[in-house]
């Protein structure tokens, strides 16, 4: 296994994300198996566990808990997060000392060794940009306790939204997880991201580095080009190099759901094998061809002319990450940018046109976006939709 120091801790470059655990067919977590994972991780040196409150609706918490605990527990490193993206206008918040001590609970443990912010995006800066929401104070109060050992956070935005967030907590904040691949380094701006974070001295950790999958199989003619340079390695194995040859984080966390998956993940984390420039290339070539959707390089020279002052990139990033793979982080990081901010308020004006070099039709694309984002539902109404059928589900068992 591959270490990387942090702080005074060896951590193993992969972690283990406990949040696609493997499922049995009637689609309840297979304890059995999760042991034997768990078993085959602890026996290969990974040290670092990451759970989340709402993952596996709370239970991939009680089941990794579980797992863990027939280990001693300076053994290994347990990660948990609080759901404060969950909290949004008109719905009753989740209170920070009551979801912790409901977490500690439930993770049957004391302490947290890695605790995180979940999910700092555009739309959740409503809360977490908000201090009057006291949220920080009680985390660093149990810092100070030893209930918590690192506090950082994970984050989903772009780059002014996470500049905004370490602007008011960053001094506070020891790592921070992002989504971080070579589809991403350019569609989700990751390496801006990544120059903010190392200018702020924050050691990156990072989550779906094979995008839930995507960058996991190929099609025969891509996948025949990637087998001739590595032909003993696997597909998905590839992803994990780029990340070791580029932006080299502290951690790098897979959603593991089988053991096949993890035998695969630990024959790679065994070796360092860097990628050289002609494997780098190729996956430069594949990313671009994933990506091709709206070219956009994120240059910015469309954006001083724009009379809405609108962020162009981003909002095309979201386009290409809705037509990739759509979800409702894209949609509520949309939301987040508020209605004089997103697509609908581009007046088609044109100005942006004759400054792109890539001669992207961006009110075309603006036009797409918004009727796209219009058709979602938006992340409030989700939101007051789970929260009305916790308050229902409460209801039935009082
Ligand atoms: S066309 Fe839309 S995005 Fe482009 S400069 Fe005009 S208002 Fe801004
Ligand atoms: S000028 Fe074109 S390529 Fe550059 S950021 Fe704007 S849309 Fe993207």
């Amino acid at each position: 296994m591959l270490y990387n120091d942090f702080q005074d801790l060896k951590l193993s470059a992969l972690g283990f994300g406990a949040m696609r655990l493997p499922l049995l067919p009637d689609g309840s977590i297979d304890g059995a198996q999760l042991d034997a994972m768990i078993d085959l991780a602890m026996a290969s040196g990974i040290n670092y566990y990451d759970t989340a409150h709402p993952y596996h609706g709370g239970l991939s918490e009680v089941f990794l808990g579980k797992s863990l605990s027939r280990y001693p527990r300076e053994s290994w490193n347990l990660a948990d997060k609080f759901p404060g993206h969950q909290n949004v206008r008109g719905v009753k918040p989740l209170l920070p000392e009551e979801v912790f001590e409901e977490q500690l609970q439930r993770c049957g443990v004391d302490y947290f060794d890695f605790y995180l912010l979940h999910n700092v995006n555009e739309n959740s800066m409503f809360y977490y940009g908000n201090p009057d929401n006291h949220f920080m104070d009680y985390f660093l109060e149990q810092k100070e306790k030893g209930r918590i050992r690192h506090l950082g956070f994970s984050c989903h935005a772009g780059p002014e939204a996470l500049e905004q967030f370490l602007s008011l907590y960053g001094s506070s904040l020891e790592f921070c997880q992002i989504q971080l691949n070579y589809l991403d380094w350019t569609l989700q701006e990751a390496s801006r991201k990544c120059e903010i974070l190392r200018s702020a001295g924050i050691p990156i950790w990072v989550m779906e580095p094979v995008r839930g999958g995507k960058l996991a199989s190929f099609n025969a003619e891509t996948e025949a080009k990637m087998r001739a340079l590595r032909p003993d390695e696997s597909i998905p194995s590839w992803a994990f190099r780029w990340l070791r040859t580029v932006p080299h984080p502290t951690m790098i966390l897979s959603g593991m759901s089988s053991l096949a998956q993890m035998e695969d993940n630990l024959k790679t984390f065994s070796s360092d094998k860097p990628l050289n420039k002609e494997e780098l290339a190729l996956l430069g070539e594949i990313a671009a061809q994933l990506a091709g959707f709206i070219p956009c390089t994120g240059c910015r020279y469309c954006c001083a002319g724009c009379p809405k002052k609108l962020n162009i990139p981003t909002l095309l990033g979201m386009a290409n990450d809705m037509a990739f793979n759509p979800g409702f982080n894209t949609v509520a990081r949309y939301t987040g940018l508020g209605s004089d901010k997103n697509a609908g308020a581009c007046i088609g004006c044109g100005q942006c046109v004759r400054a792109c070099p890539q001669k992207i039709n961006i009110p075309e694309e603006m036009k797409k976006l918004s009727a796209l984002m219009d058709g979602h539902k938006k992340w409030e109404e989700v939101c007051k939709e789970r929260a009305e059928a916790a308050e229902r589900a409460r209801a039935q068992k009082a």
